[in-house]
């Protein structure tokens, strides 16, 4: 028997794991839970129960699992209950409850006719017997939300962030900062080369770029998915007093947008084939697009996306121009979000794992989690 199993075994250990250099996690044989414990000198000096520890775990596999609380954030599988952050796809499943904003609920209507959705307001607080959740603007398009969850048993803060945009959203509720225990982050742009210029510039160029090509008689056609960027985008592009028509299926979703309240400053149109000269084509990027345009004279392509900020990508994307334009927070801007939220213990997810690694150098207890991996607890066990 080792020293260490000499010292475990008045405990009755029935599994154990190594931490920190004197923390371990142990099950005992009366606990179906599993404890975590600080060992020095041959004694248990204090143990973390699940209802104490500092943080709570976390596991990631296709949304992210809160087991503490049995609770799904972002599960992309069909959940009695859960939590969706904003209506991009990838963030979906028809949960028998979801639980989203009045704005996602009107963008995910039709998803959602067979579902029982329990709809919360901006800072409106949903409670249950083990935890409460309150939602947050998240800046990133219409409804899309933060979630700070608390648990009822150790008093923890979770703040699940789902995607999020620091730059004015003209059509999105500007994001707010929580602070809390553990933070669940994406990291879409977590890469020190994905650092955006000021906004004001890239759209000032975008214009004038815009502007160009309808005084010389070409059409210019602008790319951007149809729900979030489309109606971002057409915001800006009628307060610059542009005519605008969009792809139909981004128009649908735009009169949605009316619907829960969003005002654009001035009219714009369904495209219906009909190219009227000197207005902005906005439509989603793929195949179909590509199909629906090539008999257009004059065609010229403008992308708008993060992934911009490399040379080569008008390349990469088949367009005239590419600008750095997302709705997503950029490499400095989770940073400096990490920051003011001032979490003891960080995860990453959805992006790159550099940030992980960088927030580790500064300091901060954080970890890039992949899809089908736990936090550090849970892995031990
Ligand atoms: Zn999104």
């Amino acid at each position: 028997m080792s020293l260490l199993e000499e010292w475990l075994s008045p405990f009755a250990t029935v599994n154990t794991g190594f931490r920190e250099p004197n923390e371990y996690i142990l099950q005992y044989s009366d606990s179906p839970q599993p404890q975590q414990c600080v060992i020095s000198g041959g004694r248990v000096e204090s143990y973390l129960t699940s209802q104490t520890r500092a943080v709570l775990n976390v596991i990631f596999d296709r949304g992210a699992y809160l087991p503490d609380l049995g609770l799904w954030l972002d599960s992309r599988r069909k959940r009695s209950v859960g939590y969706i952050s904003h209506a991009h796809m990838d963030h979906v499943a028809r949960h028998q409850r979801p639980i989203l904003t009045s704005g996602t609920r009107v963008l995910l209507k039709t998803l959602l006719q067979r579902s029982d959705p329990c709809t919360l307001e901006y800072g409106e607080t949903y409670d249950t017997a083990n935890y409460s959740l309150t939602l947050y603007p998240a800046g990133h398009c219409l409804g899309s939300a933060q979630v700070l969850v608390r648990s009822k048993v150790s008093g923890q803060r979770v703040l699940y962030t789902g995607d999020f945009k620091v730059r004015p959203n003209p059509t999105a509720e500007p994001l707010q900062s929580v602070s809390c225990d553990t933070l669940i982050i994406e990291s879409t742009f977590g890469r020190p080369e994905y650092c955006f210029p000021p906004q004001e510039e890239v759209l000032d160029s975008f214009f004038e770029t815009l502007r160009g090509w309808l005084n010389r008689g070409e059409t210019p056609v602008v790319l951007a998915y149809r729900m979030g960027k489309s109606q971002e985008l057409l915001h800006h592009l009628l307060s610059q007093g542009f005519e605008v028509a969009l792809e139909e299926s981004a128009y649908v979703v735009t009169q949605s947008y009316q619907e829960a309240g969003v005002e654009f400053p001035g009219p714009f149109r369904s495209f219906d084939g009909t190219f009227r000269e000197g207005e902005v084509l906005l439509f989603p990027p793929g195949k179909g697009t590509r199909a629906a345009l090539e008999r257009l004279k004059g065609r010229r392509m403008v992308a708008m996306s993060g992934w911009a900020v490399h040379n080569g990508a008008r390349y990469r994307l088949g367009v005239d121009e590419a600008f750095p334009f997302s709705d997503h927070a950029d490499y400095s801007e989770l940073v400096d979000y990490v920051k003011l939220v001032n979490p003891k213990q960080v995860y990453t997810i959805n992006g790159f794992p550099d940030l992980a690694s960088h927030l580790k150098a500064q300091g901060y207890q954080a970890e890039h989690l992949k899809s089908g991996q736990a936090s550090v607890q849970l892995k031990l066990l």
